[in-house]
């Protein structure tokens, strides 16, 4: 696993899939063509107009601790067909991350593609692990058969820390609420010596959104949340130079913000300036 140290956090990824996954104009309705236009063959295929996308986990390694963001999607929701399918716990082990090392997992919202791998046949994927579950997703998903299946066999087993709000970690890192995607969707924080970032979870599934952060993707269950969030948080990564990990494109994984020319304070657009991992 390639990884980058940030301040005392290690950072690695674990790419579950990557390939093409929808027409660009159903993943993000509003994007005008020319802005398509302007990103590389890891995030547009220009050919069919359809846009890529990445499914991954970060792995951090922050205070004597391993600790996941977000589970991928488990064994039975599938939309992008690969062969074999993708076995996240067995990529992690590749990697030098075993399932009873890991000490905590964070859902950054509760999403089939972010909590499929919370449980492996219904029992906890990572036994000794505390998970951090967004209660105002968690209250409107209870019963349904998502959370049947990936969260309440957590909160069953009493390894569920649900939280409202903000949420330390621990000296370097703190979730704090980004509502709109989902009612409970989180971004992560990362303050650790001199360097910044942020781990923004579905806020984003394009780097298309960067060049306008009020386009929004289909998945965005409250559209004018989901904008006001992705603005405040993008505006916020660029006033202090806070790298910025998306959950769904990568080829690099993450990027630098910038202001673009024309950009204003309240609405930057901004620009993918660096691809470090
Ligand atoms: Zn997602």
């Amino acid at each position: 696993m390639e990884t980058i140290t940030l301040g005392r956090v290690e950072v690695g990824r674990v790419r579950e899939l990557q390939g093409p996954f929808a027409p660009a104009g159903d993943l993000v309705p509003d994007a005008p063509r020319e802005h398509w236009e302007e990103l590389g063959p890891d995030f547009w295929q220009p050919q069919d107009n359809v846009a890529v996308l990445a499914l991954q986990t970060w792995v951090l390694r922050s205070g004597g601790r391993t600790i996941l963001v977000d589970t991928g999607l488990g064994t039975d929701r599938f939309p992008m067909e690969t062969e074999p399918r993708p076995d996240l716990p067995g990529l992690l082990a590749a990697a030098g991350v075993h399932p009873e090392a890991v000490d905590l997992v964070i859902n950054t919202h509760l999403h089939g593609d972010h909590v499929g791998w919370n449980t492996t046949d219904g029992a906890p994927t990572f036994p000794n692990a505390r998970y951090l579950i967004p209660a105002p997703d968690n209250a409107k998903l209870s019963g349904d058969d998502l959370h049947t299946k990936a969260v309440a066999p957590i909160i069953e087993a009493g390894l569920a820390e649900v939280w409202e709000g903000e949420f330390r970690i621990d000296a370097d890192l703190v979730l704090e609420a980004a509502p709109g995607h989902t009612p409970g969707s989180a971004v992560l924080r990362l303050d650790s010596g001199s360097d910044r970032a942020v781990f923004v979870g579905d806020l984003l599934h394009s780097p298309v959104q960067l060049l306008e952060p009020a386009h929004n993707s289909c998945f965005d269950e409250d559209p004018a949340g989901a904008a006001r969030s992705r603005k405040t948080v993008l505006a916020r990564a660029a006033d202090e130079n806070r790298l910025v990990f998306p959950a769904h494109f990568g080829g690099a994984g993450y990027v630098a913000l910038s202001r673009r020319p024309g950009g204003s304070g309240r609405n930057p657009a901004t620009q993918v300036e660096e691809f470090v991992l």
